[in-house]
């Protein structure tokens, strides 16, 4: 019998710490639901304390997921212990995640305490979130960088009130996989009762190492991962959950471990989150990239063809490829649309809401004759049906380009409900309908990115366009699809505008 591997998922925390990819109440939900299907152990759903969006985020996931364990994290104090200890409460497994930093520049430099005061501190916030669920997790702030006897004391501190998983997180990606090895099997080794917790790790990806520390960790001991979907978080982001899954699962001749993890949900969850927080995969990617299971040369499609294990180390339909099969057509019915979109995880708040999405589909199985599941989820996401943040919406849209004249774009478009048109010329017609829309929002907003990807293949597909924009400060992601790119990127900017529109200030904690 091998020893179960915690995985512990965190992109609705972490992952939605990076530039951009906040995410609305309902986009978290589905994401969690996607979580809770693929079988994740515990799913960290938000930071409870940092707004009151977060917290409504949190226990609205806490209300619905009943298969995986839904977690809050919360800093070192009353208040944020009790948020979040609110905020789980309706959970049939709750978890508190509590931290405090342990590294001598962190505590001195941020906290401003003495090591003595951290060690009270994080005792004291055990027995506060332990009024609330016997489930506590504590981590170091920093580990990576901290003293190694001071770790073994406030372990030793934390476990004695009651923490039950001690979590050893290298917050700035500095470990390497033989050190960060080293210091959990030592740590394990000098923590009294270190049998009787669970280790757990999380790594960042700064230089390129979260992977593999985080498997050299469970090497030594560790049985919960921290990971996120697609490795989405904070700077270069976190170990990715695709990668430490397969690598479990393809080398189990090495690991003493085992996921309960149906990897068959691994591309779809992959989508989603990169369709909801507007970061694309890059086609490279491990696992979930495009070309991940591609053979291009020659010798290798041969050698595929004659006997797929000449070159193939995992199947590409173990991790979910291959399920984008075409699912509705022109003809399909309502009925038919809801089933799908319930499948998928897409909850219609209202009948109204499930009429306008439908409505959508008609409009869009007309331009193209076959609609897969990632059209689906896009249109889904389409900023006109998700009823949420909609100070803009697009009404129609004009174009004129031809070689050799400027382009120029027409937009009517309602803000706040007026109805109001706009004409503006551009370097290109994407550039012109920019120009357009801002001369009605006059956001004041900076373009950091443009890009724009086909969702699925054919020259009918409807192409994706992300755009991100940046004001005082406040960076966010909007995201259009639709068969004519110009539209897309039109509704990706208006996206963009309705999320900086509705405004919303998030704390950082970056554990
Ligand atoms: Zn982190």
């Amino acid at each position: 019998m091998k020893d179960a591997l915690i995985i512990f998922d965190t992109t609705l925390r972490d992952g939605e710490q990076s530039p951009g990819a906040s995410m609305t109440r309902d986009e978290k939900l589905r994401i969690a639901r996607q979580l809770e299907r693929m079988r994740v152990d515990v799913i960290e759903a938000g930071f409870a304390a940092a707004s009151n969006g977060d917290f409504e985020a949190v226990r609205a996931i806490a209300e619905v997921i009943k298969d995986s364990t839904v977690c809050s994290l919360a800093r070192a104090n009353e208040n944020d212990i009790r948020r979040s200890g609110e905020a789980i409460r309706p959970a049939a497994r709750g978890r508190i995640h509590t931290f405090i930093a342990t590294s001598p520049i962190h505590m001195e430099k941020k906290l401003r305490m003495t090591p003595d005061q951290v060690v009270e501190q994080a005792v004291k916030s055990i027995a506060w979130a332990r009024e609330y669920t016997d489930d506590v997790e504590f981590s170091a702030e920093d580990a990576g960088r901290s003293e190694i006897d001071f770790l073994v004391r406030i372990f030793d501190a934390v476990i004695k009130a009651g923490a039950k998983t001690i979590n050893v997180p290298d917050t700035v990606g500095y470990n390497v996989p033989e050190q960060y090895a080293a210091t959990l099997r030592t740590l394990i080794e000098r923590v009294p009762d270190a049998d009787k917790v669970i280790w757990s790790v999380h790594c960042h990806n700064d230089l390129g190492l979260a992977v593999s520390n985080s498997l050299a960790a469970v090497m030594a001991g560790a049985r919960q991962v921290e990971c996120t979907i697609n490795g989405l978080g904070e700077r270069a982001g976190n170990a990715s959950l695709e990668e430490i899954v397969m690598a479990v699962r393809t080398r189990a001749d090495v690991f003493p471990v085992e996921t309960r993890i149906d990897a068959t949900q691994i591309v779809p969850a992959s989508r989603l989150v990169s369709q909801i927080t507007g970061y694309p995969v890059q086609p490279n990617k491990a696992i979930v990239g495009a070309n991940a299971f591609a053979h291009e040369s020659g010798i290798h499609q041969d050698g595929v063809l004659k006997h797929r294990e000449t070159y193939e180390i995992m199947r590409a339909e173990d991790v979910g490829w291959g399920t984008n099969k075409l699912v509705l057509g022109k003809h399909s019915g309502r009925n038919a649309f809801r089933a799908r979109l319930q499948e998928l995880g897409i909850e219609m708040t209202s009948e109204e809401h499930l009429n306008l999405a439908f409505a959508r589909f008609k409009e869009l199985a007309d331009k193209k004759h076959e609609i897969f599941d990632q059209d689906l989820q896009a249109l889904a996401s389409d900023e006109a049906i998700t009823p949420a943040i909609e100070h803009y919406r697009l009404v129609s849209t004009r174009f004129h380009s031809e070689t050799g004249e400027i382009p120029q774009a027409e937009i009517t478009l309602t803000a706040g409900g007026h109805e109001t048109h706009s004409k503006s010329t551009g370097s290109g017609p994407v550039d012109a309908a920019f120009k357009a829309i801002e001369s009605v929002a006059a956001s004041g907003s900076e373009l950091l990115l443009y890009s724009v990807n086909a969702i699925t293949t054919g020259t009918d597909a409807q192409g994706e366009v992300t755009v991100r924009l940046s004001r005082d400060g406040r960076i966010v992601n909007g995201q259009g699809a639709d068969t004519d790119i110009i539209v897309a990127s039109a509704k990706a900017y208006l996206n963009a505008l309705n999320k900086l529109h509705a405004g919303g200030e998030k704390l950082n904690p970056q554990v």
